[in-house]
């Protein structure tokens, strides 16, 4: 089973730490010290604030992923229990962002060596003049892969308001529910509790 990072709304506080960790963790150099057109903040997860709920939406690495079976040209792959987008295929054709039930893939500018890659024979035309148009790619939480010590937000979560649920972990909690819908049988129908 696939793992991932899930967010607990009552210990979130809003204050988007999670983002930057991430930003920081894909990023070659320091963002905040790079000059301005160097900058992009391009986050995997995305901090959603509403009236009752302040928490982070991030990819949960689907067993039977809806992306991966969108995705017009296999661009998507499952590697040691995550879930990733190849960069080098994507077409940026957004299915996978419709298809996501979570809302958990945005299109960003694909950047190399800190520059845009523009795509070969397709212009933009901007006010009359035909500039180079800059290629989109699909991005999503990748689990931090190949960043030590990763997923970097849960580390800077100043709230503890994330974990990485492996499946040890769900199946844990899984049988904890199951005794407890046991007990709450036994308790309804009376019949003496053994062994729960
Ligand atoms: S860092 Fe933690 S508290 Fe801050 S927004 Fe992210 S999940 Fe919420
Ligand atoms: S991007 Fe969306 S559909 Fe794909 S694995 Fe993540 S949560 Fe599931």
């Amino acid at each position: 089973m696939n793992r991932f990072v899930l967010a607990d709304p009552d210990q979130c506080i809003g204050c988007r730490t999670c983002e930057i960790a991430c930003v920081i963790a894909h990023s070659a150099g320091n963002p905040f010290i790079s000059p301005d057109d160097e900058f992009h903040f391009h986050p995997r997860l995305k901090v959603i604030k509403s009236i009752g709920v302040t928490a982070p939406v991030q990819c949960r690495h689907c067993e039977d992923a809806p992306c991966a079976n969108a995705c017009p040209n296999g661009s998507i792959t499952n590697a040691d229990g995550c879930i990733l987008i190849n960069s080098e295929s994507c077409i940026g054709c957004k299915t996978c962002m419709i298809a996501c039930p979570y809302g958990a893939i945005t299109m960003v500018p694909e950047y190399r060596d800190g520059r845009p890659v523009v795509q070969d024979g397709l212009y933009s035309n901007v006010s009359g003049r035909l500039q180079p148009k800059e290629r989109m790619i699909a991005s999503k939480c990748d689990l931090c892969e190949g960043v030590e010590g990763g997923p970097a937000c849960i580390g800077k979560c100043p709230t503890r308001a994330l974990k990485l649920v492996e499946p040890d972990l769900v199946h844990a909690r899984v049988e904890e529910k199951r005794a407890a819908s046991a007990r709450q049988l036994l308790h309804m129908t009376r019949i003496p509790a053994t062994g729960l």
